[in-house]
């Protein structure tokens, strides 16, 4: 086991590709499902309440 700029040769997985729903590249390749929008795993959009995109929750804090 070596530490630093060699070790970085492992890294040719691919565990990450373009989702074909939200476009963001969080596809995971091997559990077949989006990280973002949840693609593959639900048929619902993948959302959180503490995620501040959505304007209307800004009003009601
Ligand atoms: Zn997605």
């Amino acid at each position: 086991m070596t530490k630093g700029t060699p070790s970085m040769g492992h890294k040719n997985r691919i565990t990450h590709i373009r989702c074909r729903r939200c476009g963001r590249v969080a596809y995971r390749t091997d559990k077949k499902y989006c990280a973002a929008c949840g693609y593959g795993k639900t048929a619902k959009i993948r959302s959180y309440n503490w995620q501040t995109h959505n304007v209307h929750r800004q009003r009601v804090r």
